[in-house]
């Protein structure tokens, strides 16, 4: 089974890749939009590859589902996913197994296998929203339903603002980028976007700056959570908001010093922005006994 197709499917943007022994063969990346875009794509790039079919499909997705049918359920943030058969239909659009997994757990695969390759480690992703993946002792911990790793929604404040989820004050409302922006909006009565109000930061703009310290708090608060519980050797980040690293991280890293006696390595992905797309054609080798 080395015939690899890995479908990564973002918050904005979805990528697709024929995968053979670590390597992108071919690619595609497009905004994304429902499953006919990703079969179109996969037969795009088995035909660019040279191969009548693949192996094995993984597909990541960041919303909730059942990973055992491999079934997306509600998708606030994927409309044309919303209940998705992604096992089925792309089982019978390419005749091979398909699996599907939540895509930071998939990008904790990836790093796994092609990246730093620790083995004790927490993968973020920190973009729209705030994905987490862990490995333990080289295994990925999927836990009883494959939802674990779920940084975004520790809850930091429980009188926080809203998130998503419906919960209040979980990190992701404080540091994700949709978070931000939303706080933007209650603060400044205008809505930047989470890389504008970054910028307005580094410029010095006091207002920016204060709501950007405070996600820097947080996801140092939720990191000293899991590094106190789990002990992982490294921290590593991903994801959209990772560009402005340089300004973020030094931020983070002190802020999870300040509150852990456990200081793991704190390390961007080495696989750029296709950590996911390489961890989801990895998944099949990495997928949990439900
Ligand atoms: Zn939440």
């Amino acid at each position: 089974m080395d015939r690899l197709i890995g479908v990564d499917v973002g918050g904005t943007r979805t990528r697709v890749g024929a995968v053979y022994a670590g390597r992108i063969l071919a690619r595609r990346a497009f905004p994304t939009r429902g499953l006919a875009e990703v079969k179109a794509a996969i037969k795009e790039v088995l035909l660019e590859a040279g191969w009548k079919k693949p192996d094995a499909i993984g597909v990541g997705a960041p919303a909730p589902m059942d990973m055992r049918r491999g079934v997306i359920l509600n998708a606030p943030n994927l409309p044309h996913w919303n209940g998705a058969n992604v096992a089925e239909e792309l089982q019978d659009a390419f005749d091979c197994p398909v699996f599907l997994g939540n895509d930071a757990n998939c990008a904790a695969v990836g790093e796994l296998v092609y990246g730093w390759r620790a083995q004790d480690f927490l993968y973020v992703t920190w973009s729209t929203g705030i994905g987490g993946g862990i490995v333990a002792g080289g295994q990925v911990v999927w836990g009883a339903t494959g939802q674990a790793g779920e940084i975004g929604h520790i809850t930091l404040r429980p009188d926080g603002p809203h998130c998503r989820c419906g919960k209040r004050g979980c990190l992701e409302a404080f540091a994700g980028g949709a978070g931000l922006s939303d706080r933007s909006l209650e603060h400044f009565g205008q809505r930047f976007s989470a890389e504008e109000l970054v910028e307005r930061a580094k410029k010095g703009e006091t207002g920016a700056l204060s709501l950007v310290d405070d996600a820097c708090f947080f996801m140092g608060q939720a990191l000293a959570i899991v590094a106190e519980l789990l002990e992982p050797e490294m921290v590593i980040f991903g994801g959209g908001l990772t560009n402005s690293w340089d300004f973020l991280g030094p931020k983070v890293i002190a802020a999870l010093h300040s509150m852990s006696r456990i200081r793991p390595r704190v390390e961007l992905t080495k696989l750029g922005d296709d950590v996911g797309l390489l961890g989801a054609a990895t998944l099949p080798f990495h997928f949990p006994k439900l």
